[in-house]
C-alpha cells in the first residue's frame, strides 16, 4: 500500500526529519531545525521542490514541529497537500530500557513507558517525549511508531550485559550495559544478508558504527550478542569527543585532585577521544591532514582509534566463534578506507586480508566488499540509514495496525 511516512528525530535543542514515500523507501523531503529555544534558530528543507533555508525564532520542540508540518504542506514549498497525506509517524527515542525489544506503536502505555527510562536518558529521552507529544496532537489521525536505540541490544545474554559490581545495582538502578546504535547495527547486518541472498539467521557479523559515536556488536544469527558501549554511549571504542574505556579508578583519582563530578562528566564525553587526544579536532579527516604533515599527537589518536577498534574485533570474534562478515558503516566507517584497512591490519593469520584496490574504491553511499577473495571472513563498507530503517519499521507496523482496525 503505498504511503508518506515521516521519520522525526528530535534532539536537545534541534528537530530532524524525512518524509518517506513507502514502500518505495523515497525520500520526498527532509530538513531540520537547530537551535531551537535561542534567538535565532535555523531551518533547512530539502524536497523535490528545492531547497529553503530560514532564520527564524522557534522557541520550543511545538512550534518546531508545527512549522516543519506547515512547510509540508506549504502551497509554494511544500510536497503533500494536507496532513492527512502522513499515514505514520516514525519516532527515533533513544532509550527503551529493558521494556521495549522492538519497534511499538504508542499507546499511552508505551509513552507512561519511554517516560520511565528517561531517568536513564535525561538528554534524549525527554525531547524524544516532547515530539511523540507533538506529533500526536498535530497528526492525530496518523499512527504514531516509536523506534528504540537500544531495542536491538535486548538480546545481549547476561554474561554480556552484567557488570560484575553487586547485583543490587542492577535490581536498584537498572546498572546494566544497555548498547546503543541498535538501529544502524541492525540495519547495516539485514543489508548485508540482502546483498549476500541469505537469510539473517545464516550469519555472524561483526558490525562497526565509527561516527563521531563509535560502537562495534557482535551479532550472532541476527541477534546482538555483545557490543561496546554500555549503560551510557561512553564505554567502549575511542571516539570523536569521548574516551571509551578507561579505568575508572582514574575517575576517583581525579575527584581527589579537585574535579568536579560534572567537569569530569563533561572531560569524558565532550573533550576526550580523537579531541583530547590530538589536542586538534574530533573530526578523523582533519586528523589525517595532521598525521600527513608529521603531527605525532595526530598519528597517535589515530593509533589508538584502530587499536581499540582491532582488540573488540578480535574479542567479538571470540564471542562468535565463527565470523563470517565484518561491517564497516558510519561517517569513518564508510569513507575512511585507511581507517579500515589499519583497524584490520595484522589479522590475516585470522583470516582477514584487506584488498587495497576494493578498499579505496568503498565510499560514502556504496556498498561493496573490500577483503581479497582469499579472506575467509570478508569485510564489508555498508552505508548507514537509521531514517530508513525507521520509515521500514514504522511502514510494517501501521501497515498492520490499519489491516486490524479495517
Ligand atoms: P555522526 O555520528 O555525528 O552522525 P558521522 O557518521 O557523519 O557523524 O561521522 C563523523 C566522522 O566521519 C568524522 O570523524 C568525519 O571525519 C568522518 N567523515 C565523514 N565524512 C567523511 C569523508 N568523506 N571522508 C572521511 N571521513 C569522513
Amino acid at each position: 500500500m503505498p504511503v508518506k511516512i515521516l521519520v522525526i528525530n528530535c534532539g536537545s535543542s534541534s528537530i530532524k526529519y524525512q518524509l518517506f514515500d513507502m514502500p518505495e523507501e523515497k525520500i520526498i523531503a527532509k530538513g531540520m531545525i537547530e537551535k531551537i529555544g535561542e534567538e535565532s534558530s535555523s531551518f533547512i528543507q530539502t524536497s523535490i521542490k528545492g531547497r529553503i533555508e530560514l532564520q527564524r525564532q522557534i522557541a520550543s520542540h511545538e512550534e518546531g514541529l508545527n512549522f516543519i508540518i506547515e512547510m509540508l504542506i506549504d502551497g509554494k514549498e511544500g510536497v503533500i497537500s494536507t496532513v492527512e497525506d502522513i499515514f505514520a509517524v516514525g519516532h527515533r527515542v533513544v532509550h527503551g530500557g529493558e521494556g521495549f525489544t522492538k519497534s511499538v506503536l504508542i499507546t499511552h502505555e508505551v509513552i507512561a513507558g519511554i517516560e520511565e527510562c528517561a531517568d536513564l536518558a535525561p538528554l534524549h529521552n525527554p525531547p524524544n517525549l516532547v515530539g511523540i507529544k507533538a506529533s500526536k496532537m498535530f497528526l492525530p489521525h496518523s499512527a504514531q511508531v516509536a523506534v528504540f536505540d537500544t531495542a536491538f541490544h535486548q538480546t545481549i545474554p547476561p554474561r554480556a550485559y552484567f557488570y560484575a559490581v553487586p547485583a543490587e545495582l542492577y535490581e536498584k538502578h537498572k546498572i546494566r550495559r544497555y548498547g546503543f546504535h541498535g538501529t544502524s547495527h541492525r540495519y547495516v547486518a539485514y543489508r548485508l544478508a540482502s546483498i549476500l541472498k541469505k537469510d539473517k539467521r545464516e550469519l555472524n557479523i561483526i558490525s562497526c558504527h565509527l561516527g563521531n559515536g563509535c560502537s562495534v556488536t557482535a551479532i550472532e544469527k541476527g541477534e546482538s550478542v555483545d557490543t561496546s558501549m554500555g549503560f551510557t554511549p561512553l564505554e567502549g571504542l575511542v571516539m570523536g569527543t569521548r574516551s571509551g574505556d578507561i579505568d575508572l579508578a582514574i575517575i576517583f583519582y581525579l575527584i581527589n585532585k579537585g574535579y568536579s563530578v560534572e567537569s569530569l562528566n563533561n572531560l569524558l564525553n565532550k573533550k576526550s577521544g580523537l579531541l583530547g587526544l590530538s589536542g586538534i579536532s574530533n573530526d578523523m579527516r582533519n586528523l589525517m591532514a595532521a598525521r600527513d604533515k608529521g603531527n605525532a599527537r595526530a598519528k597517535l589518536a589515530i593509533d589508538i582509534f584502530c587499536y581499540r577498534l582491532r582488540k573488540y574485533i578480535g574479542a567479538y570474534m571470540a564471542v562468535l566463534g565463527k565470523t563470517d562478515a565484518i561491517i564497516f558503516t558510519g561517517g569513518i566507517g564508510e569513507n575512511n578506507a585507511a581507517i579500515r584497512k589499519e583497524s584490520l591490519s595484522g589479522m590475516e593469520s585470522l583470516g582477514i586480508e584487506i584488498d587495497d584496490e576494493k578498499n579505496a574504491k568503498a565510499t560514502r553511499g556504496v556498498e561493496g566488499e573490500i577483503t581479497s577473495e582469499a579472506s575467509k571472513i570478508k569485510a564489508y563498507v555498508i552505508p548507514t540509514d537509521e531514517e530508513l530503517s525507521i520509515a521500514l519499521d514504522t511502514y510494517e507496523i501501521a501497515c498492520k495496525q490499519h489491516k486490524n482496525q479495517a
